[in-house]
């Protein structure tokens, strides 16, 4: 209920021009819209994953997610596909992926309060081409809807079963399509195996 008023607070911000680069949000904003916004975002704190920027403000958030994102850029070719980023949080990297040239692009997470913030962002944004939904990837049925690309970063080492959370995301991909998985790996061969017994940094 506190997030969904908060958000119903946000500023009318008309604006011609998004960024969907390293810092993800608006070039300007009027300068008598900067104390509401800013009081919207913090109303929903706290933010993990940007950085954004929205005139002025600079959000600057617990995770450089365009580190991550600076040193996998190279390697990705999405344009015109239609993604799927599972675990997408704030919903940083959709935004970076529709500057890739992505046509369309969905997050799935099942933390609701990244919803709210996705979907300010969104409203700031005014862009249809994503969107967010706040559920599993054990959770998620898109029916025949199927993905060119599906992500997932940074979720194997949460889940108990990570076989299982790989044949979930191979679910959703359409044949010739692509994984990009981004997880931590141990050097060793293929039958090098890993099995920590207690947990590390919540992993
Ligand atoms: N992909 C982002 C965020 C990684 S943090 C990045 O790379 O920076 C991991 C995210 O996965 C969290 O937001 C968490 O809520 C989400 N998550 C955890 N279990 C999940 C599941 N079963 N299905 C989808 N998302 C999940």
């Amino acid at each position: 209920k506190r997030w969904s008023k908060t958000l119903s607070e946000t500023p009318t911000i008309e604006t011609e021009h998004a960024m969907f680069g390293r810092l993800v949000g608006l070039p300007s904003i009027p300068p008598d819209t900067e104390a509401a916004l800013r009081s919207v975002l913090q109303g929903l704190m706290p933010w993990r994953k940007g950085p954004f920027q929205f005139g002025s403000i600079h959000l600057d958030t617990e995770w450089r997610s365009d580190l991550k994102w600076a040193r996998m850029q190279a390697h990705l070719k999405l344009t015109d596909h239609r993604i799927l980023d599972v675990g997408s949080g704030s919903g940083y990297h959709l935004w970076r992926m529709l500057e890739a040239g992505a046509s369309e692009v969905l997050g799935i997470d099942p933390n609701l309060l990244f919803h709210y913030q996705f979907a300010l962002v969104k409203h700031l944004l005014g862009n249809p081409r994503a969107a967010s939904l706040p559920v599993t990837l054990e959770e998620f049925d898109a029916g025949i809807l199927n993905f060119d690309t599906v992500f997932s970063m940074g979720v194997l080492y949460h889940r108990k079963d990570p076989i299982n959370h790989l044949e979930q995301l191979k679910r959703w991909i359409k044949p010739g399509g692509q994984l990009i998985l981004e997880t931590l790996v141990i050097d060793g061969d293929e039958a090098a195996c890993l099995l920590p017994p207690d947990r590390y940094a919540r992993m």
